[in-house]
């Protein structure tokens, strides 16, 4: 199989996941993680019907947001300081924010882009220390700290499951939509409505985060690695 051939059949699996967990398909968004491949692999997956992918390196994101303009384009690799702009300049969405100093400078970038950047605060639910992200306890003091900047939006939250283990990967998605209700439920109305992301998955584990309530599952090797089982 190649790439736009395996982009359908992930497509395919994952509108069935959602039938199964009772979901309707168009609520969940399929991010195709683009970083192991260049711009011919990103062609080959919209010829599949792609619309949507992540990356995680500001290198990475510039040119190829910039080659394919009507993709919608994640960015989903840790935030360093300097590449903001080009960040902020290239992403739909930002999956991966854990420090306000980064939130203050995204929202002075797209200050002058005359965007309001949309973003996701990342959480380590599993508290794994491998894991970046900030804890759950931390979230909500986080989001409203965001509110106050005016060209930032936080559309919900976006975590990593620990690898291996799928007991454990649902145990963490689901404390992961635990706790975005949880803030929703104290956020006011006007902030609540907007905040409904959920990312979650990955090629190994997005089944459980789609039974969990992924609204976003980032999935990689699954359609770009023909090694991908
Ligand atoms: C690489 C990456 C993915 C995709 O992982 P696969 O296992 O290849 O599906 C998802 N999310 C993040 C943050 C990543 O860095």
């Amino acid at each position: 199989m190649g790439i736009a051939e395996r982009y359908r059949a992930v497509a395919a699996e994952v509108a069935a996941a959602c039938a199964q967990a009772g979901r309707d398909p168009s609520e969940v968004t399929l991010i195709a993680v683009s970083k192991t491949v260049g711009c011919d692999g990103v062609a080959q997956a919209m010829d599949g019907g792609a619309r949507a992918f992540g990356e995680n390196r500001p290198d990475q994101l510039v040119p190829k947001a910039a080659g394919f303009p009507q993709a919608a384009w994640h960015f989903i690799g840790n935030i360093q300081s300097r590449r903001i702009r080009d960040i902020v300049g290239s992403a739909t969405l930002i999956h991966s924010l854990c420090e306000m100093r980064h939130a203050r400078k995204i929202d002075a970038a797209a200050a002058d882009l005359g965007k309001i950047q949309e973003v996701l605060i990342e959480v380590n639910v599993s508290g794994e220390l491998s894991k970046s992200g900030i804890a759950p306890g931390d979230a909500l003091a986080m989001v409203r700290e965001c509110a106050a900047l005016s060209h930032v939006q936080v559309r919900g939250l976006m975590t990593m499951a620990p690898a291996g283990n799928s007991a454990i990967a649902r145990e963490s998605f689901e404390g992961l939509a635990a706790l975005a209700a949880s803030i929703r439920s104290s956020l006011p109305e006007s902030q609540a409505a907007a905040f409904d992301g959920l990312s979650m998955g990955m090629s190994g584990d997005w089944r459980e985060a789609i039974a969990a309530g992924a609204t976003m599952v980032r999935i990689g090797r699954a359609i770009f690695s023909d090694a991908f089982e």
